[in-house]
C-alpha cells in the first residue's frame, strides 16, 4: 500500500546571524528539520511530540508545502510536491487542511465567520452560491452544514470571531480547515492555547470528524497525553529529528529512546512510577 504522505530525508536549515568578522565567514545553520523520513497513510492519525523548538511546527508546514524544505521531498499522492509551484501546487493543496494552534491570531477579526469558513471555496472557485450556475453549486447550506458539524449554531455566521471564547474559535478554524473536505489535515498543536476545561471537547471534535470523513491527520502536540487517544501512531520528535516512531500501544507501553521514555516519565498519568505514587497516597 502506498502512503498518503511519504516523507523521504526532509531537511530544513535556516541561516541565522551575521556569519563572523563583517558577515565574511559562513553563516550559522539553525537546523530545524534535520533528515526526517516518515508516512502517513490515508485516513490514518500520526501523533508528533516533542518539546517546543524542536521542529514540530517547521516539519507540519514542509509537510503541506507552506514552507519550501532545503532538501529531501514530502510525496503526496505519488507527486512530489517540492517539484509542484503555481496552479498544479495550488490543485494539491486543496487536499490539505491545517489548523493553527493560536486561535486569536488565525481568523481575521475584519471578517465574518461566514467569510472565513466560506474563502477556502472562493481561492479554489467551488463557490456558487451567488453565481448559481448550478454545476459546482455548493448551495448556500454548506458553511452552515460545516458549522453545525463542529458545534457551532447556524447563526454563528454572521458573527465575528472576537464575539466566541477561544474553544470555539478553534472550532471556527476547524470548519475552514475542513470546508473543501481535504484527505489531509495538519493540526499544529490545536489546543496547547486553550484552557484545559475544553482543550478534550476540542480533541474529541477532531477525532470524530477524522472518522466520519475519513481525512488523514497530523495531530501536533508537546505533550505524550494529549496525542494518546487520536493518534494510531506517534513519532517523537527531538533536535529536529524523529527519534523514535511506532504504533501508540508499543509506543507507550515499551518505549525505546531515552527521550521517548523522559516524555512519558513527564506525563504523570502516563508514568508507571506516578500511578504507583497516586495509588500509595489514597
Ligand atoms: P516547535 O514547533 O517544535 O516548537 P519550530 O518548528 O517552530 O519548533 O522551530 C524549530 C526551530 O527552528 C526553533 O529553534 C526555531 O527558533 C527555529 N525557526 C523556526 N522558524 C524559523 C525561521 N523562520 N527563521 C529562523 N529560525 C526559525
Ligand atoms: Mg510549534
Amino acid at each position: 500500500m502506498t502512503a498518503l504522505v511519504d516523507v523521504r530525508g526532509l531537511v530544513k536549515h535556516y541561516e541565522i546571524g551575521g556569519g563572523g568578522l563583517f558577515g565574511l565567514g559562513a553563516k550559522p545553520l539553525l537546523k530545524a528539520v534535520d533528515g526526517v523520513s516518515l508516512s502517513i497513510n490515508a485516513g490514518e492519525t500520526l501523533g508528533l511530540v516533542g518539546e517546543s523548538g524542536c521542529g514540530k511546527s517547521t516539519l507540519g508546514r514542509l509537510l503541506i508545502r507552506l514552507l519550501p524544505p532545503t532538501s529531501g521531498a514530502v510525496i503526496f499522492e505519488g507527486q512530489d510536491l517540492t517539484a509542484l509551484d503555481g496552479a498544479e501546487l495550488k490543485q494539491v493543496r486543496r487536499a490539505m487542511g491545517v489548523v493553527f494552534q493560536d486561535p486569536f491570531g488565525a481568523l481575521d477579526p475584519r471578517m465574518t465567520v461566514d467569510a472565513i469558513v466560506r474563502e477556502p471555496l472562493l481561492i479554489h472557485g467551488e463557490n456558487t452560491d451567488q453565481k448559481n450556475t448550478g454545476e459546482k453549486n455548493t448551495g448556500p447550506g454548506r458553511v452552515a452544514a460545516m458549522l453545525e458539524r463542529v458545534g457551532l449554531p447556524a447563526s454563528a455566521a454572521r458573527r465575528y470571531p472576537h464575539e466566541f471564547s477561544g474553544g470555539q474559535r478553534q472550532r471556527i478554524g476547524i470548519a475552514r480547515a475542513l470546508i473543501l473536505e481535504p484527505r489531509f489535515l495538519v493540526c499544529d498543536e490545536p489546543v496547547s492555547a486553550l484552557d484545559v476545561s475544553v482543550q478534550a471537547g476540542i480533541v474529541n471534535l477532531l477525532q470524530d470528524l477524522q472518522a466520519q470523513l475519513g481525512v488523514a491527520m497530523l495531530f501536533i502536540a508537546h505533550d505524550l497525553g494529549v496525542v494518546r487517544h487520536i493518534s494510531d501512531r506517534v513519532a517523537v520528535m527531538y533536535l529536529g529529528r524523529v527519534v523514535e516512531q511506532a504504533d501508540k500501544r508499543t509506543l507507550y507501553a515499551r518505549p525505546m529512546h531515552p527521550y521517548t521514555q523522559a516524555l512519558i516519565a513527564s506525563v504523570p498519568a502516563l508514568s508507571p512510577i506516578g500511578r504507583a505514587e497516586r495509588r500509595a497516597r489514597r
